[in-house]
C-alpha cells in the first residue's frame, strides 16, 4: 500500500521542460524561469550550527544560496561572496540570513583576484569576530564544443575562479581556523564524468577532487576537516549563462537516473552536515548528489 506522506523523487520539484533562456554570465536567478528553489520557502533549522561564522563563496545564487540559508537557519552567522553584477541576488540572500537575526555580511568583488580572495576572509573575521567554516561553492562554466575555441583569457579564468581562489582563501582563512573548523569545496559529476563541452571546467573539477584529499590529510593534524560535493545537473544560473549550449536547457538534467534536474535546496543538508560536528569523522570524503549518475 503506497503512504501518503512518502515525496515521489521523481516528481519532486519541477520535471519538465525548461524554457530556453539565455542570460550572459554571472547571471541574476531571479530572472530564471522557474526560479531555483533555494529552500527559501522550505528549509527547517534545527540548531545545527549555532554560534558559528561561515563564508560562502558564491552565496548569492544557486547551491551557494541554498548553503547560505539553510546556515542561517541553523544558527550560524553567514558572509556571502558574489560578483557586483550580482547584486539583486545577494540583497535577498541578505534579508533572508537577516529574517533569522543572524548577521549578514555582503563582500562583492572578484575572485580570481588574490587580493580579493584574501580580503574576504579578513573582513568576515572583523565583522563576524572569527571563521568556523568555509563554504567554497564559487564557480565559472562556459560550454565550449571545440578546444581550439577555449580562448586563454577563458581557461585562465576558469582556473583562476574555481582552483586559484581556493587557494588563496584557504591560506588567508587558515591562521583564523582553530580546531573543528571545517573547509567544504564543491566539485561535480564532471570531475568523474567530464562531457566532451566542458573540457576546461571539467579538469577544474577533478583538481578540486584531488586538492580537497590532499588538503584533508594536510590539515588533518590541526583537527580541521576538508570535504567536497559533488553535485549532478542542478538547476541554477551557471547552467544559463553558457554552461550548458541553450539547445541542452530543456532537457536539462534529463539523462539522471531519476529524469530531472536537481535544485540547489536538495544540496542543503550536506552542506550543513559537512560544517557541522556531525560529520566530525568525516573528512577527504567527496559527497555526490546527482540524481543517481553514478560517481566514477
Ligand atoms: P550559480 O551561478 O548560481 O553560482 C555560481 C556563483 O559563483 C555565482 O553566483 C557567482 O557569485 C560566483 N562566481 C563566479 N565567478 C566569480 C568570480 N570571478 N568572483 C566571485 N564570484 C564568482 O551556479 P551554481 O550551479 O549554484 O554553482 C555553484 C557551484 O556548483 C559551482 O562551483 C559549480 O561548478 C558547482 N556545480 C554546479 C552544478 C550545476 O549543475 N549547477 C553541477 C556541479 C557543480
Ligand atoms: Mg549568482
Amino acid at each position: 500500500m503506497s503512504n501518503e506522506q512518502n515525496v515521489n523523487p521523481l516528481d519532486e520539484y519541477f520535471n519538465g521542460k525548461f524554457p530556453k533562456q539565455p542570460q550572459s554570465p554571472p547571471g541574476l536567478q531571479k530572472e530564471m524561469d522557474p526560479v531555483p528553489d533555494c529552500g527559501e520557502a522550505t528549509y527547517k533549522g534545527n540548531d545545527q550550527l549555532k554560534g558559528k561564522r561561515i563564508l560562502v563563496t558564491g552565496g548569492d545564487s544557486g547551491i551557494g544560496r541554498a548553503a547560505a540559508i539553510a546556515y542561517a537557519r541553523e544558527g550560524a552567522d553567514v558572509a556571502i561572496v558574489y560578483l557586483p553584477e550580482e547584486q539583486p541576488d545577494a540583497d535577498e540572500v541578505k534579508k533572508l540570513i537577516e529574517a533569522e537575526n543572524q548577521k549578514a555580511v555582503l563582500l562583492p568583488g572578484d575572485l580570481r583576484s588574490e587580493d580579493f580572495s584574501k580580503e574576504i576572509v579578513e573582513k568576515t573575521v572583523s565583522e563576524l569576530g572569527g571563521l568556523d567554516v568555509l563554504a567554497l561553492v564559487a564557480g565559472k562554466q562556459q560550454s565550449t564544443s571545440n578546444i581550439e575555441d577555449i580562448t586563454t583569457e577563458q581557461l585562465t579564468s576558469t582556473f583562476e575562479t574555481n582552483i586559484y581562489s581556493m587557494f588563496w582563501t584557504i591560506q588567508a582563512a587558515l591562521p583564523h581556523l582553530s580546531e573543528g573548523a571545517s573547509i567544504i569545496t564543491t566539485s561535480s559529476i564532471q570531475g568523474y564524468s567530464p562531457s566532451e563541452n566542458l573540457l576546461d571546467y571539467a579538469s577544474t573539477k577533478f583538481a578540486i577532487r584531488g586538492f580537497t584529499i590532499a588538503l584533508a590529510k594536510q590539515l588533518a593534524p590541526k583537527g580541521i576537516r576538508v570535504n567536497s560535493i559533488a553535485p549532478g545537473p542542478i538547476w541554477t544560473a551557471l547552467q544559463v549563462t553558457g554552461g550548458q549550449p541553450q539547445d541542452s536547457i530543456p532537457e536539462f538534467g534529463k539523462e539522471t537516473p531519476l529524469k530531472r534536474a536537481g535544485q540547489p535546496a536538495e544540496l542543503a543538508h550536506q552542506y550543513v552536515y559537512l560544517a557541522s560536528e556531525k560529520s566530525n569523522y568525516v573528512t577527504g570524503e567527496i559527497s555526490g548528489i546527482t540524481g543517481g549518475l553514478p560517481l566514477g
